[in-house]
């Protein structure tokens, strides 16, 4: 059978998006062993338009550009699509794709499931812990959650912006952020997820004594499977 072609929305931001790809190649060469790996088609957006649309409150300029980039995907020949950041779940519902779209929330509920975890401590960008559409994805998917203290929101929201989307990786972030993980821990999450695409990048090989659920790499590896028919699309629900 011939994989699907998968399409990324991806640029939001680079750092994550080469994860995605690396992921679904590495992935497919592991288990199967040879070089016919899905089809890809990447729409990487000028993520600095997006970057201060989402800091105005102007989410509706946000969902009109992620609409346009479904249409091109869709135009390219992509089977179904992904956007390659937790954050633009915001508004996927807004978006009117002319494609199915696989959510991240199904990616992560799948791996919460399957590791028996149901208390997710939630980390990533202030947009992700605070306006509650994440907390609603995961709970429709019968997960609790947990979000951090305000300062330690504000600090991995810093983390974020000003250091891991740049490609900065800084030990003193990692060492922070591991704080915040069992802080999380210690208020009853038996998971941390790393709901921005690019904690993972900050957290890579930690070994924690909370479990850390990285959300690209489930995105991604869901998608993989999804491709080659290992695995069936998830039905669309918010
Ligand atoms: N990649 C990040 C995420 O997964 C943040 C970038 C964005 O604001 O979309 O949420």
């Amino acid at each position: 059978m011939q994989p699907k072609t998968i399409g990324i929305v991806g640029g939001m931001s680079p750092e994550s998006t080469v994860l995605y790809y690396q992921t679904i190649v590495r992935r497919h060469l592991a288990e199967r062993g040879d070089h016919l790996y899905p089809r890809i088609v990447l729409a990487s957006v000028s993520f600095g338009r997006y970057i201060e649309l989402q800091h105005a409150g102007d989410w509706a300029g946000v969902a009109a550009g992620l609409a346009g980039e479904f249409r091109a995907l869709a135009a390219a020949g992509a089977d179904f699509a992904l956007l390659a950041a937790n954050t633009m779940h915001k508004v996927l519902g807004e978006t009117n794709p002319p494609l199915p779209v696989l959510s991240i929330y199904d990616a992560v509920a799948r791996e919460a499931k399957r590791s028996g975890r149901t208390r997710l401590g939630l980390t990533g960008t202030r947009f992700t812990m605070e306006d509650g559409f994440y907390a609603r994805g995961l709970e429709a998917r019968g997960l609790d959650v947990v979000v951090p203290a305000p300062a330690e929101r504000a600090e991995i929201h810093r983390i974020i912006y000003e250091e891991l989307i740049a490609g900065r990786v800084l030990p003193a972030s990692r060492a922070r952020f591991t704080e915040i993980a069992h802080a999380l821990a210690a208020r009853g999450a038996d998971a941390v997820l790393l709901g921005c695409t690019e904690l993972e990048i900050l957290m890579a090989n930690a070994a924690l004594a909370v479990p850390l659920l990285p959300s690209a790499a489930l995105h991604a590896n869901l998608a993989w499977e999804i491709a080659v028919g290992a695995a069936p699309m998830p039905p669309a629900s918010p």
